[in-house]
């Protein structure tokens, strides 16, 4: 009976009208932000200064001179060797992750300038396995090691990681170790590692080579924690305080040296190059000590007051 039945189709439910392509919405301030100018100023807020996570293509484009990037060993890839499964099969998010991002695994090493000077580059990437660190990218970091000892190279390291790739098991905490000990190798040589930490790093990666440069520079806002806040809020059983484990309160509390922001992060590249691989043991200036005040506090010049006030502590 047509009592019970709807004869005719009525009203149908409309689409959901959803933000085109064009725009996107700033996680932070919700200001809706042209996709374009959100490009041109290198993914940065412009109202809030928020810094989106971007893609390691993006770094080599904004840090290294003409973007040109000299890769080494892109065509290493992970293996499935313990055939982990857990909602997914490991091989199968590897083929996903392939897929996505068009790169083997979740970190590229190769050669770059900077400025002019000439460094070993390498930057992850957090859209591949969320940055995860199993054999490959261990590997990858200690061939890199190897590549700046061997040509007497500054090391620049980006980092973004979910820590330790689980699906590779103990596998993947034994490049704790393996990139750990090859930076002690590298100290030998007097050549500086600058740590760039982004947008979270967390876990193995924060808890090994994140942590161990010479210089160690994260972005505005970003997550550096070995267990997230979500996780020891839980443990404690307390509130955390505001900022918990963000760059500026790492900062504060003395585990990093610099928070940058990315426009001027390749000239503050520049700067600790400069300082640290060229002959600064100036008699008159310094009498023969380092000063390494001048890098990290003061900008070169007054159209750079990148640093607040209470990064200078
Ligand atoms: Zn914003």
């Amino acid at each position: 009976m047509d009592w019970f039945k709807r004869a005719k189709d009525g009203l149908k439910p409309q689409k959901k009208k959803e933000i085109p392509e064009l725009w996107i919405k700033c996680s932070s301030c919700e200001e809706v932000i042209y996709k374009r100018e959100l490009e041109k100023n290198l993914h940065v807020c412009a109202e809030c200064g928020f810094h989106f996570r971007i893609k390691s293509s993006d770094y080599i484009k904004y840090l290294l001179d003409d973007g040109h990037f000299d890769e080494f060993n892109a065509e290493i890839g992970s293996v499935d060797f313990l055939k982990f499964k857990a909602s997914k099969r490991y091989s199968d998010q590897i083929k996903a992750a392939v897929k996505k991002t068009g790169q083997k695994d979740a970190i590229r090493t190769g050669f770059g300038k900077i400025h002019a000077h000439e460094v070993v580059f390498c930057v992850m990437d957090f859209s591949f396995i969320g940055g995860s660190m199993g054999s490959v990218v261990g590997e990858k970091i200690a061939r890199a090691i190897d590549e700046a000892i061997k040509r007497k190279l500054p090391l620049i390291i980006i980092s973004a990681s979910g820590g330790a790739r689980m699906m590779e098991g103990a596998i993947s905490l034994m490049q704790l170790a393996k990139t750990s000990s090859r930076l002690a190798k590298f100290a030998e040589t007097g050549y500086p590692f600058i740590s760039i930490i982004t947008d979270p790093t967390t876990g193995g990666v924060t808890a090994s080579f994140a942590m161990l440069g010479d210089f160690i520079l994260a972005e505005p806002g970003a997550l550096i924690a070995f267990a997230g806040p979500r996780v020891i809020k839980q443990t404690i059983g307390q509130d955390l305080p505001e900022g918990f484990q963000r760059a500026e309160f790492q900062l504060s509390h003395g585990f990093i040296d610099s928070v940058v922001k990315r426009h001027e992060m390749k000239d503050r590249l520049r700067d600790i190059l400069e300082f640290s691989t060229d002959n600064q043991f100036d008699e008159e200036n310094t009498n023969g000590e380092l000063n390494n005040e001048n890098l990290l506090v003061n900008s070169p010049g007054p159209a750079e007051s990148s640093l607040d006030d209470d990064q200078t502590n």
